[in-house]
């Protein structure tokens, strides 16, 4: 690949299968233009848990790196850690930013791709005055504004809509930045088909949008001397919120299991996962934690029940049937790994819980109407989209694709 660098391009939460639908509905005419003469799409797939943040996680620092989900429990202090609030955010980079394999300058964060904004204090200052400009055309234009510079290696931003103006500041940045990498996040799609649902009206209308602002994207790399490489963090499947199919929600129903105990448990939902904390008494009594898992488990709405820290090793619990992570019997062995993983991670839940599957629906514990891919197999969709030859090598996990392009390219 002969190039000045590579631009990245996120799109949020679309599934490798609903982009396949999408082309051949011809509902993607930009890209479809765009890669013309060659269009190398590679299926792949994304670790739990799936969301935007873990992905980027993984994708600045370190694949091996991975949040517990979109809140968990930071055990060191107490406190539940959200991935939208900054403060919490910031802290959790600054505790990863010793990863050796990082993309990003020490002391320098990410947050911004999440929420468009600046963190206060963020080391942002443009070394140029054509970047300068350009920063500022950043800070004023972008409709969430701003963007974070980071001059190692990669330039990041974030943005919901390409206005003109976004694009000509982009196009500066392209021309004058000199940076190898850029990743650029469009987020609307996943903001919209959470809360209206996969084909509906109103998401299509932003799948239409965004593929015209790719395209224009596209066609700015292609002036300027820079590949393209499209690729989607995670995937979003039709879900059914927990309370619509069950008349409860996810965490009336956990306390009324658990309604005998003085501490009402901790429940922090991300989509269709969910992490659990008890208090001490429970934790501590694991015949208990094991039959309330059981019992948790036996709902309808609720699939495998992980227990990470039962004295024989992590356990999962599948109606009634109680098992170590080894012994359970997994559809896909990269299952296993990804829940040790997720298990082991030092702020998970004293359970973790997915939801099942209803009506051919995927049991979502948030009140959305699609949520995004992750446990159950059908669901674990994203691709990478470019038009050079995409290698591999031995992995289909999109976040070390990219890195091997991005590591091919960085200074
Ligand atoms: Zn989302």
């Amino acid at each position: 690949m002969d190039s000045r660098g590579i631009v990245f391009i996120q799109w949020d939460a679309m599934c490798h299968r609903e982009f396949r639908w999408a082309l051949k509905n011809d509902l993607l005419p930009g890209i479809a233009e765009c890669f013309d003469d060659g269009m190398n799409l590679l299926k792949t797939y994304n670790p739990l848990p799936t969301n935007t943040l873990n992905f980027q996680v993984r994708f600045m620092y370190s694949p091996d790196s991975i949040i517990p989900g979109s809140r968990w429990l930071d055990r060191a202090t107490g406190k539940v850690f959200s991935i939208t609030r900054f403060s919490d955010v910031r802290k959790l980079e600054m505790r990863l930013s010793d990863s050796n394999d990082s993309l990003l300058t020490q002391d320098q964060v990410f947050g911004t791709l999440l929420k468009g904004k600046t963190l206060q204090g963020i080391p942002a200052r443009p070394k140029s005055h054509a970047l300068g400009l350009a920063f500022r055309f950043a800070g004023d234009v972008i409709r969430h504004p701003a963007s974070s510079l980071h001059f190692k290696r990669i330039y990041l931003s974030f943005m919901e809509q390409l206005s003109k103006q976004n694009l000509r500041t982009i196009e500066t940045l392209l021309v004058h930045a000199q940076k190898p990498l850029f990743y650029i996040n469009f987020m609307a799609y996943d903001q919209t088909s959470h809360f209206r649902g996969l084909r509906h009206r109103q998401t299509m209308d932003v799948l239409k949008t965004i593929d015209r602002q790719i395209q224009r994207l596209i066609r700015l790399c292609n002036n300027t001397g820079y590949n393209p490489v499209l690729f989607s963090d995670h995937g979003m499947a039709p879900s059914i919120p927990f309370h619509k199919a069950f008349g409860i929600t996810f965490t009336a129903f956990i306390n009324q299991r658990f309604s005998d105990l003085k501490i009402k448990p901790i429940i922090l939902p991300s989509g269709n996962m969910a992490h659990v904390y008890c208090d001490a008494s429970v934790k501590n009594d694991i015949d208990k934690l094991e039959g309330v898992a059981n019992d948790i488990g036996s709902h309808a709405g609720i699939d495998r029940v992980i227990l990470p820290r039962h004295p024989d090793g992590i356990r999962v619990i599948q109606q009634h049937d109680s098992n170590t992570l080894n012994e359970y019997h997994w559809e896909e062995n990269r299952l296993n790994q990804m829940i040790q993983k997720l298990a082991s991670h030092p702020d998970s839940g004293d359970l973790i819980v997915f939801g099942g599957i209803w009506n051919g629906q995927v049991i979502n514990f948030m009140n959305q109407k699609a949520c995004h891919n992750g446990w159950l197999l059908g669901q674990a969709e994203s691709f990478v989209l470019s038009s050079y030859p995409i290698d591999p090598g031995k992995t289909d996990d999109t976040v070390s694709v990219l890195r091997a392009m991005a590591f091919s390219k960085s200074i």
